[in-house]
């Protein structure tokens, strides 16, 4: 038999949220689990995909020059300040094979994206998980006291998957003052665009610009509704884009999905009218589920995080009764993505409706 890697043992597979299978009643389920876009692709989009398509015989750009220029333009930053990779997981990947290998240490909150464990194992270095706070929120003192010799990597996921808020400005600052300066931070901003600083100057992909540590990984899967597309990106200075150029999987990202997440940066209008749109829906139902008494945590992103401890699985059963197909992490919560506002009435009503069993 051949050798696995030591590495390997123990690693679960990435779970992915189920389909959602219609109801017995023939009603429709949604699926929630995975905080998709209940979008179809911005405007534009398909034809950009059909034309793309036409060259499938050909390998895809490998530095996906037009893309790499149309977002250098959108952020204010230089064309090699960039490096796209297969969704922003595959950046990560990237990422991690540039600064941790066998042993090194990789700080990060905990809960939180559930595929930085596995990937973390995957590359052979260790975890090192400093809990959220009482309020679900980032600790962000805890994680710098975290820091070691051996840490090459600090992750901040803002707003935090899956509980939902985000880490302030002047606090990342602060505490980027204070991380050493041979360590690198990862700001992993998947959901940014649900969090309403549009702002350039709080962008951190400016903002620390003058910062030789400093990592922020985006991706179309979310706001932008590509998820089965796989594109993401990162913004750093040029010396770790270029690791994460050496690092990638050639032509990792196919000439489809590129020209997709061109089309949909020039279909800003109707991306922010979407946005606001499901950020009005966040907060209906947000308001719902506080006015029941619910301890939902304040969320920026396209999500809401129930903590519902021993009650999680449980609460998880109802929702898919319901026709919710959610995603529970056993003992801890259940994260619901905010969808089509049928789904998020649904939600409401079982709010109503659990809320005396699970509290
Ligand atoms: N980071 C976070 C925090 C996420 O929640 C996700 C998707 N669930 C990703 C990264 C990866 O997204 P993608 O690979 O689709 O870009």
């Amino acid at each position: 038999m051949p050798k696995l890697r030591e590495a390997l043992s123990g690693v679960p597979a990435y779970r992915a949220g189920r389909p959602a299978a219609p109801r017995e009643d023939g009603s429709p389920a949604y699926k929630v689990s995975s905080n998709e876009n209940p979008y179809p692709p911005l405007p534009g989009v398909l034809e950009a995909v059909a034309q793309a398509a036409t060259e499938l015989n050909r390998y895809p750009d490998p530095n996906a020059t037009r893309l790499v220029a149309a977002l250098a333009e959108r952020l204010g930053v230089e064309t090699d300040e960039l490096s796209v990779g297969p969704g922003s997981v595959g950046v990560f990947q990237q990422i991690l094979a540039s600064v941790a290998g066998e042993g090194d240490e990789v700080v990060y909150a905990w809960r939180s994206f559930e595929a930085y464990p596995i990937m973390v194992q995957l590359a052979g270095a260790v975890s090192v998980q400093v809990p959220l706070t009482a309020d679900h929120r980032h600790d962000l003192d805890a994680m710098l006291k975290a820091i070691t010799e051996r840490t090459r990597l600090v992750i901040v996921c803002t707003p935090n998957n899956p509980t939902g808020p985000s880490v302030g400005l002047a606090e990342l600052d602060d505490f980027l003052d204070a991380v050493p300066r041979d360590v690198l931070v990862l700001i992993d901003e998947a959901y940014r665009e649900f969090g309403g600083a549009m702002d350039p100057a709080a962008d951190p992909a400016k903002r620390y610009r003058d910062r030789s540590n400093v990592v922020v990984l985006r991706t179309f899967s979310k706001a932008y509704g590509l998820a089965g597309l796989r594109v993401g990106y990162a913004v750093t200075r040029p010396r770790i884009a270029e690791a994460l150029r050496k690092t990638a999987l050639p032509f990792g990202v196919s000439g489809v999905a590129q020209a997709a997440a061109v089309a949909s940066l020039a279909a800003e209008p109707a991306l922010l009218e979407r946005v606001s749109a499901l950020v009005a829906e966040r907060e209906r139902v947000l308001s719902a589920l506080w006015g029941q008494g619910w301890p939902v945590p304040d969320t920026e992103a396209n999500f809401v995080w129930f903590p519902l401890g021993a009650a999680t699985e449980a609460f998880a059963v109802e929702c898919e009764a319901a026709g919710l197909v959610v995603r529970a992490f056993p003992g801890d919560g259940v994260r619901v993505t905010i969808a089509e506002p049928e789904a998020n009435d649904r939600l409401i009503a079982l709010g109503a409706n659990a809320r005396d069993r699970h509290l």
